[in-house]
């Protein structure tokens, strides 16, 4: 991959991270690795541990993580999909690089919504006032627009206390095929239309609630 490829994908210091680790002289395979968890394998909790050891020595604010902790504990209940959850967390820590987090950091990019070509991309834009994401939730048949929401964590709050638990799972589904749609949209002009957003989500939940654990 070439290193400029890398800078759409992640953060800029990410990515700078990524680019400077050693490759192998010799010719093994590739395998995963997540070294935080005590499983080698990813999961969302350890992410939260990692987290909350990070807070807990910077001496984060705690209200701020307090409120963040509450929403993790609400979400652990959920019956939905890791990687799901994934998303969830870099929603609540605005981890995602929309073109404002990017500018921030001082990444020349169009700073227009890769969705719907108006605005400025941002984290609230593309979940919460973006077009396609307010067709998304004419399709669900819910509130088009949580007004005045100012923050993923306060829309995921708002969102839950105003909806049915399925249909709540459902709407983030949605978000995270949203966020997938709109990477894809850095490479190809084509993305699944509202209906198949919402009947792929309702498709992807049921499934993963009747598979045996
Ligand atoms: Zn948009």
């Amino acid at each position: 991959m070439e290193s400029h490829s890398y800078q759409h994908i992640f953060l800029s210091v990410d990515a700078e991270a990524i680019l400077k680790i050693p490759l192998p002289n010799l010719h093994i395979e590739d395998t995963f690795s997540w070294e935080p968890g005590l499983e080698q394998y990813f999961t969302v909790k350890s992410t939260y541990q990692l987290y909350r050891n990070k807070n807990r020595k910077s001496n984060a604010q705690p209200s701020s993580s307090s409120v963040i902790n509450l929403n993790f504990r609400r979400m652990w209940k959920f019956k939905i999909p890791e990687k799901v959850k994934h998303f969830i967390w870099r929603g609540f820590t605005n981890s995602f690089p929309t073109t404002d987090n990017l500018q921030k950091r001082q990444i020349g990019v169009d700073p227009r919504c890769l969705l719907c070509g108006h605005h400025t991309e941002s984290i609230m834009h593309i979940f919460n006032t973006c077009t396609i994401a307010k067709e998304i939730c004419r399709e669900l048949t819910i509130e088009e627009e949580i007004v005045g929401a100012t923050s993923f964590q306060d829309l995921f709050d708002q969102r839950r206390i105003r909806l049915r638990q399925d249909l709540f799972l459902i709407w983030l589904i949605c978000m995270w095929d949203l966020w997938y749609q709109r990477n894809l949209k850095l490479n190809v002009e084509t993305f699944r239309s509202p209906q198949e957003v919402k009947r792929f989500a309702t498709i992807f939940l049921a499934n993963h609630q009747a598979a045996p654990k």
